[in-house]
């Protein structure tokens, strides 16, 4: 490959951003087009007041992904990006008055669970190493190549993998594989959080997601030094430094076909002539929209969508130092909660929240003396919902509940506010409904079998992103670039 093959990709997500980086150093010329001013697409940023917020993803893990992009550039990480092993994962509440501290150390995990819940330490281990069994048997089948190409099917590895299927738990629900693992209800509600990883529900996603534990407790969560914005933008410097061409504020119109060839893209009514277009936009929306002459893969487009959220950004001033960076006060009826979120079910108004606040490790954050409260609950991404009404709605149901939890009137501590409605999501990322990530994955099928990377009828027409192979999430839609690279690498 070299500069005589011209790709444009269609995103500067994350996604995007990795196929970039990984093509341009194989040699092509690369554009990126985003319709936003900023590269990252659901990595975005925030500030108001003194206070700085990360919008979208607050979790990083699995950053051997980032460091790959720096390696295969040739250039050295730290004169970009730097980040920190965190030692708390997260701080666990519960309406029983529980509070359980997870800690990355497992000894002390096991010491600490083992302290607030009845269970024994093996139960722990025993988890904790079918988690990390389920995750070497399945990464490089499921995670790091096409499931689409023969050879994959053909590797030593992927055989080891199909020989490890009965023990994968793919047949129950997660649900199901931890009520068999814990006795005590709260640290089933722990491990069945997980599903919402990826938007899924626990009573439905296969039991193989009971290896996402294993990313956390395993290999650790981490935390980007300058927050998750910091990510996008060390990618973005990256890309420039090595020639990748990017034209924000640049919406594309179409994604131009001749035949079984993709020929450009349109913007307005310039075409851009180029051999392959990587699409990094939602699948759902890339068919609906920038391929109209294309047939639609119907029943791939009308899969469940992943759960979506309602993110409250609050300037608080007051510390509060029996919080940590990630924080979970949860719902006292689990199943009601995903019921709602996942089943179709009433609006359910004792959400579980999600509670992160970065300025417990970049004080900058926020003035002193204060925090900046990112919260999130998961909501449907359903269609015809008045959003502006149910964010007044739980967003009392958040101040009530954390009010009674902290034990302090909350709602008298914010000095400033922004929020994030699924409909928002959708205009700003062009993400279907608002899914944070994708289809999700609540069925065998649905939860390995997605959009391919490549388009198997167009030649020069390639996927990549939350909505398409391996999922979504940070760490797989840098897998998915790597995969749509080495898809064209390999066929240039
Ligand atoms: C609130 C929230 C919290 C999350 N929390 C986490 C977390 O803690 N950890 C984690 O790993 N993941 C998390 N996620 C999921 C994660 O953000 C996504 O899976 C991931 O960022 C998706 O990346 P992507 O490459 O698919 O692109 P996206 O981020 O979806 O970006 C796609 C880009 O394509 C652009 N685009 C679309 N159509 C066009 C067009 N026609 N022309 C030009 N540009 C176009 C959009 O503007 C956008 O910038 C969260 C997501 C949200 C929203």
């Amino acid at each position: 490959m070299n500069e005589t093959t011209q790709c444009s990709i269609v995103g500067a997500g994350i996604a995007g951003v990795a196929a970039a980086i990984r093509l341009r150093a194989a040699g092509a010329s690369v554009t990126v087009f985003d319709q936003n001013n900023h590269v990252g697409g659901k990595l975005a940023e925030c500030s108001m007041q003194g206070y700085r917020f990360d919008m979208g993803p607050s979790l990083f893990t699995m950053p051997q992904f980032i460091e790959e992009l720096f390696a295969c550039a040739g250039a050295k990480m730290e004169d970009y990006f730097s980040y920190q092993k965190e030692e708390i994962i997260c701080k666990y509440f519960f309406e029983d008055s529980t509070v359980f501290t997870a800690y990355s150390d497992k000894t002390k995990y096991i010491a600490e669970a083992c302290r607030v819940f009845d269970v024994e330490p093996e139960a722990l281990i025993t988890y904790f190493d079918k988690s990390a069994m389920k995750y070497d048997r399945t990464r490089s089948i499921f995670l790091e190549r096409s499931l689409h190409r023969w050879s994959t099917y053909l590797r030593r590895d992927t055989l080891k993998g199909l020989m490890a299927m009965p023990k994968l738990d793919l047949l129950q629900s997660l649900h199901q594989i931890n009520r068999r693992a814990f006795r005590d209800p709260r640290l089933v509600q722990i491990f069945d959080r997980y599903a919402t990883y990826n938007g899924s529900t626990p009573y439905r996603t296969p039991g193989i997601m009971s290896l996402i534990p294993h990313l956390e407790q395993n290999i650790g969560t981490y935390y980007p030094h300058g927050g998750m914005i910091s990510i996008p933008r060390a990618l973005h410097r990256l890309a420039e430094d090595m020639g990748v061409q990017f034209r924000l504020n640049t919406k594309v119109d179409q994604i131009m076909t001749e035949g079984n060839k993709v020929t450009g893209v349109r913007v307005g009514s310039s075409v851009i002539a180029t051999d392959r277009v990587i699409c990094n936009a939602d699948m759902f929306s890339a068919y609906r929209y920038l391929l109209p002459q294309v047939k639609a893969p119907e029943k791939a487009m009308q899969q469940e969508r992943s759960s979506s959220g309602i993110i409250f950004y609050w300037g608080v001033k007051k510390a509060f130092p029996s919080l940590q960076l990630h924080n979970i006060f949860f719902a006292s009826d689990y199943r009601k909660e995903f019921d709602w979120i996942s089943e179709g079910g009433e609006w359910h108004q004792d959400p579980t929240i999600y509670l992160n606040i970065t300025s417990k490790c970049d004080t900058h954050d926020a003035p002193e003396g204060c925090e900046n409260w990112f919260i999130l609950i998961n909501v449907p991404a359903r269609a015809g919902e008045d959003w502006k009404h149910w964010t007044e709605v739980m967003r009392k149901a958040v101040i009530d509940k954390l009010s009674r939890l902290l034990k302090e009137d909350i709602a008298n501590l914010i000095e400033c506010e922004d929020v994030l409605t699924p409909d928002l999501i959708e205009s700003r990322t062009s993400s279907h409904l608002g899914a944070l990530y994708g289809s999700a994955s609540n069925d065998r099928m649905a939860a390995f079998v997605r959009h391919p990377n490549f388009h198997a009828a167009i030649h020069g027409l390639y996927f990549c992103g939350g909505s398409v192979h391996p999922g979504g999430g940070i760490p797989l839609c840098l897998l998915s670039g790597k995969i749509v690279a080495q898809e064209i690498t390999q066929t240039a």
